[in-house]
């Protein structure tokens, strides 16, 4: 399925109108595709497998920010870490301390979102409240000097129940609220919303989301 050209421009103007930022998930999409998007202005583009993102980044334009949005094995933060713009998915204190590690390698303060699980799946990733006021005691207490803690980031449930979706969402933004002065950054990203649920997200205080399939056409 080629790239929705036309709904790719109607978003993005939507979006930029609404100060929100969009990251173009392209996971699984070819090259080709990223590049006609590219050719239309965007520039923010989001993986989750890290060996398919390093070889997008060695073939495509330099000024793309990648964007690693999946959950990322420690032992793998290595391969991204000299190039990714933001990690999505911090979700323990292992990962914090590894991406902290490799970013001391190569002296570069990598940008990361703390992932929080809002959703009932257990099957998703994510900080439990606990957790996440533990990773931000220990962000405070400058454990992490190689990782800029730019936000959060959260998965609703896959469900159409936007009443749930909502409130989780909700909950988040919260979260956000209660750690902005802890996190102490100029902007705090909350990294929430893809395709079919964005709209509930930015009505919800999101100001970056996620798109795929709505660009791109559906994954196989
Ligand atoms: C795949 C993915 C998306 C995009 O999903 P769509 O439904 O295709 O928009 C967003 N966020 C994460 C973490 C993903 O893995």
């Amino acid at each position: 399925m080629p790239v929705d050209k036309k709904k790719y421009i109607e978003i993005s103007k939507t979006l930029s109108e609404k100060k929100v930022r969009l990251v173009a998930v392209s996971k699984t999409k070819p090259v080709e595709d990223i590049l006609e998007m590219y050719a239309l202005g965007q520039r923010d583009f989001g993986e989750n497998y890290v060996q398919e993102l390093v070889s997008k980044y060695d073939s495509l334009p330099k000024d793309i920010r990648w964007h690693f949005i999946g959950h990322l094995q420690s032992n793998k933060v290595k391969y991204i870490a000299p190039f990714v713009h933001i990690i999505h998915g911090i979700d323990s204190e292992k990962l914090l301390a590894e991406v902290n590690k490799q970013g001391k390698k190569i002296n570069r303060k990598i940008n990361c979102l703390l992932q929080v699980h809002i959703a009932q799946e257990e099957t998703k990733f994510g900080l439990d409240e606990k957790e996440l006021s533990t990773a931000v005691q220990s962000i405070k207490e400058n454990k992490y000097p190689f990782v800029k803690i730019c936000g959060l980031m959260g998965m609703a449930s896959f469900s159409i129940d936007t009443i749930l979706v909502r409130r989780e969402f909700k909950k988040l933004k919260l979260l956000s609220e209660k750690y902005a002065a802890a996190l102490q950054e100029n902007e705090l990203l909350l990294s929430m919303g893809m395709s079919a649920d964005y709209n509930i997200a930015i009505e919800e205080g999101s100001n970056l989301v996620r798109i795929g399939s709505l660009l791109f056409g559906s994954r196989h």
